[in-house]
């Protein structure tokens, strides 16, 4: 499979594009091409297209309206040092998108494929990338149900779409998030679909999110769906906890049991922290575990990461149980450490030992 290139023959004016890049915001500009790929059961993957961004048309029917068979993925490529651009690990995208879409029962797309169409995207809408520190241009590739009919089975036509929006840096250093840690509705059940990333899941996570607000909280802390006390993620990105200061840190992040989604930040995270030279460790923590952790003072700093925001400290938590702030509720030194860190790679400006970054250009 290739992808067959038609760009936009009507671009953005450079003028126009540079003053959007320089105030990206975050999903508010497109670029100015997209790439759709088509699939069906009788004759698999067709050939990708590049072409410009805008509208598509669908059938009412399409089973994607009816029964939300869709997937997604959010990935990054950043401007490096000379000029270059790079993806960040696109391959581990990929990997995950074809497991999200076996769980959703939708076809698995080739990595290199995948990957193929991405590069071919970045190449295509290059001067969109920003060159700020903790800028990017963050990609969405998605995939949906197009068979036309209202019979509840697997579709047998699928259209896979990628897009591309200049994205600020999302993290305020001087500020933590709040969470609301929800014990009212459920992210994810073993043998559902957690540790797919589809957009289903983020449905079903609104109501909480709004709660959230509701109670002045920034976003949302699900706990297990059995025993309602495990913590494990918020609504789109993975939880971090330290215990103890300096070099005998030690990192816990939640284990993966299934419900989980497993965030390439939070595997990054995990091989990073190590080569800092602090301990790290996938457990099982309870809210009583956090509450008393912060409370005693043995849980310093705690964090969330993702591919959207990188990371993002976490001060006060909320719950029907009561309010506790992390610390002094302001962003701590390892949790900026290890963003700068990861930022570091990601912008090639520190050694990439692990072979993450993917030039593009
Ligand atoms: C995407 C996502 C994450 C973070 O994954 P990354 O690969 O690090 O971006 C975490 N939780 C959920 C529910 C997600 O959808």
């Amino acid at each position: 499979m290739k992808v067959i290139s038609n760009p936009n023959t009507n671009p953005v004016s450079s003028a126009e594009r540079d003053k959007r890049v320089a105030e990206p915001g975050f999903g508010k500009y497109y670029t100015d091409n997209m790439v759709v790929a088509e699939w069906s059961e009788a004759t698999g993957w067709a050939d990708a297209k590049l072409q410009p961004y805008g509208p598509i048309t669908l059938d009412p029917a399409a089973m994607v309206f009816h029964y939300g068979q869709e997937i997604f993925e959010g990935m990054k490529a950043y401007s490096q040092p000379d000029g270059g651009v790079s993806l960040f690990r696109p391959d581990a995208n990929a990997k995950r998108f074809a497991k999200s879409a076996a769980r959703i029962a939708l076809p698995e797309m080739p990595v290199d494929f995948f990957v193929k169409t991405v590069e071919e995207l970045v190449k295509a809408d290059a001067g969109w990338v920003p060159k700020k520190i903790g800028e990017s241009l963050y990609i969405r590739p998605f995939m949906i149900a197009t068979e036309v009919g209202l019979g509840v089975r697997p579709s047998n036509h699928a259209t896979y779409i990628l897009i591309a929006t200049p994205a600020a840096a999302y993290f305020n250093s001087a500020k933590a998030v709040t969470v609301w840690i929800s014990t009212e509705y459920v992210r994810a059940a073993l043998g559902g679909t957690g540790e797919a990333k589809c957009g289903g899941n983020y449905a079903a996570s609104l109501l909480a999110q709004k709660q959230a607000a509701k109670e002045g909280c920034d976003q949302v802390a699900y706990i297990d769906a059995k025993e309602r006390k495990w913590v494990e993620e918020m609504g789109g990105m993975n939880l971090y906890f330290i215990k103890g200061s300096g070099k005998d840190a030690k990192i816990i992040t939640p284990k993966l049991t299934g419900t989980l989604l497993p965030g390439i930040t939070r595997d990054s995270i995990l091989t990073l922290a190590n080569d800092l030279g602090y301990k790290t460790e996938e457990a099982m923590i309870s809210i009583d575990d956090w509450r008393d952790g912060v409370k005693s003072g043995e849980i310093t700093e705690i964090f969330a990461c993702g591919t959207a925001a990188v990371v993002s400290a976490v001060g006060t938590a909320k719950s029907i149980h009561g309010t506790w702030q992390t610390g002094d509720g302001q962003p701590g030194p390892i949790t900026n450490q290890i963003r700068a860190a990861l930022l570091a790679i990601q912008h090639g400006s520190a050694e990439d030992k692990h072979g993450w970054n993917k030039r593009v250009i």
